[in-house]
């Protein structure tokens, strides 16, 4: 990747992209569009289909079919794999094409998003590929009379609800395991990032999946997402966003069809700082990372320092040090370190937050402003907020964006309590030297995945999912496989 070549990219118009429905590109049934705006600069990109209640029933009805004539969920592992196979390997032979297109849409940095989108993505979709001839059945151990079966079924027709932040990561997270399993699906990702999961769908199409098994409308939330949700024909819905749509989702679920539903929420994780931990220069920067990494638009981002007293104030110069060195500006220059707020609707949420901060006590000790607005795109400072109480706002919501709320502690019991004083439990982090303190704040901190000694970074292989208001399902490693298949039983009187 060099940056010729994402100029020539970025330099590109991108035609307008509609439905894809039962293996077809087709427009909104009542023929609207929406404009596309890129962070970049604010203008207008492209435009997507502005999806109606019909297109999205007409889309559950192509998936449904496909399910059911079994062109799909009726192949045999081998044909299932070698076409989820080559699915990977298109998206890597396009890796730049739809990073670049992903960024123009959604702001995150070209060399966070070359690794994370099209790479972790396929990736993705290659663990479930060779995952997906290891799943087997079980004996049960019943009296010598009886056979006992268990058989693992795909569960149907699957809807798929995506967010913004990582549209591709995220989407094949749910896609994969979906998919291995002979599923069909129905895909509606966010308003502000579809074009990189539409354009990844047709890759789906041309590596050999038949038509109906991946359907992707686009549209508002409220209307094609609960459609979705609200379908009489959806078996299993998953779902990345905020708990605000996550616990409409559990209710269109009770009002229609009574469908599983597995949500990955939000987050407020706590990166915990002990004065023993080994190596404070890196932690400082880690933590900056940790949260400030896309603009702080990572569910699993570390938004709360919690430091202990005896080096609060060395270790806060050392994170604001490492925030002020970071690049913020165009995300698709690879001298770029935090790229764009992906709307000016979240710029302006997250700016209201730091006002609020102040209003409560807290300190702003860098950042807390809108950045290179005369380029007409949506940046934002890194910023740190200093002396946040427990109860404060910044320590308590969800921001989704750079700000770091920092809180001191005296004690291990204090720097658990704190960590535990929300409705979330998504990540959080222990720095220390000590082994023991280590477990035990495993042990300790509510949350579904914990780090030592760093922030983030967690490969396919281990589970990601919440406790709490932060979900109750597990992405990624071959946890995830079990929402997408039913279990039945045979029971054979022999
Ligand atoms: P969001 O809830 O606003 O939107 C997510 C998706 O839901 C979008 O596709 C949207 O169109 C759709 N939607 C909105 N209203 C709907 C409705 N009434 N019915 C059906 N669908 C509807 O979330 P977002 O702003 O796109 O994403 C940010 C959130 O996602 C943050 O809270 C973040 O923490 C969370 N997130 C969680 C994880 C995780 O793994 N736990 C990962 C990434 C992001």
């Amino acid at each position: 990747m060099d940056q010729t070549q994402i100029d020539t990219l970025r330099a590109q118009d991108v035609a307008p992209f509609t439905h894809l429905i039962d293996g077809k590109k087709v427009a909104a049934s009542n023929g609207k569009t929406m404009d596309v705006l890129s962070p970049i600069d604010g203008q207008v990109l492209t435009q997507v289909a502005k999806g109606t209640a019909a297109d999205m029933d007409a889309a559950v009805a192509a998936a449904r079919g496909a399910f059911e004539d079994g062109r799909w969920s009726g192949q045999g592992p081998a044909a299932r794999k070698k076409v989820l196979m080559k699915w990977a390997d298109l998206i890597d032979a396009h890796a730049l094409e739809l990073a670049v297109l992903g960024v123009r849409d959604n702001g995150t940095e070209i060399g966070m998003a070359i690794k994370a989108e099209p790479g972790s993505a396929s990736g993705t979709i290659r663990y479930y590929a060779e995952a997906l001839d290891k799943v087997y059945g079980e004996v049960a151990p019943t009296n010598p009379d009886i056979l006992g079966m268990i058989h693992k079924e795909p569960v149907g027709v699957v809807g798929a609800i995506i967010p913004w932040n990582f549209p591709m990561m995220i989407g094949a997270w749910k896609l994969g395991p979906a998919l291995a399993m002979g599923n069909s699906v129905v895909m509606k990702p966010s308003e502000t990032a579809s074009l990189s999961l539409l354009r990844m769908a047709e890759l789906a199409h041309e590596a050999g999946l038949p038509d109906g098994v991946l359907n992707v409308v686009t549209g508002e939330g409220a209307v094609v997402g609960e459609a979705l949700a609200l379908s009489m024909d959806v078996d299993v819905l998953v779902f990345t966003g905020s708990g605000g749509t996550g616990r409409r989702l559990m209710e269109y679920s009770a009002r229609s069809n009574m469908k599983r539903v597995y949500l990955e929420l939000g987050g407020k994780s706590p990166n915990i700082i002990f004065a023993d931990a080994p190596y404070l220069d890196e932690a400082a920067k880690v933590a900056a990372m940790g949260i400030f990494r896309n603009s702080g638009q990572v569910c699993v981002a570390g938004s709360r320092l919690l430091v202990e007293a005896s080096i609060h104030d060395e270790f806060v110069a050392a994170v604001v040090k490492a925030a002020e060195g970071l690049r913020v500006g165009d995300p698709l220059s690879l001298d770029t370190h935090v790229g764009a707020i992906n709307s000016e609707t979240q710029l302006l949420q997250n700016l209201a937050f730091v006002e609020t901060a102040k209003t409560e006590g807290g300190r702003v000790v860098t950042g807390g402003q809108r950045i290179l607005e005369n380029t007409g795109g949506y940046y934002m400072a890194p910023t740190v907020v200093t002396d946040v109480t427990r109860d404060a706002t910044i320590a308590q919501k969800e921001v989704f964006g750079p700000v770091l709320a920092v809180t001191a502690f005296d004690t291990d019991a204090e720097a658990i309590s704190l960590a535990n004083s929300t409705i979330y439990g998504l990540a959080g982090a222990v720095w220390t030297s000590n082994l023991s303190r280590a477990h035990a704040m495993v042990r300790a901190v509510k949350t579904g995945v914990m780090h030592v000694n760093t922030y983030g970074g967690a490969d396919g292989t281990v589970p990601l999912g919440g406790v709490g208001q932060s979900g109750n399902g597990h992405d990624k490693s071959l946890h995830a496989l079990d929402k997408y298949v039913n279990l039945k039983t045979a029971w054979i009187k022999l």
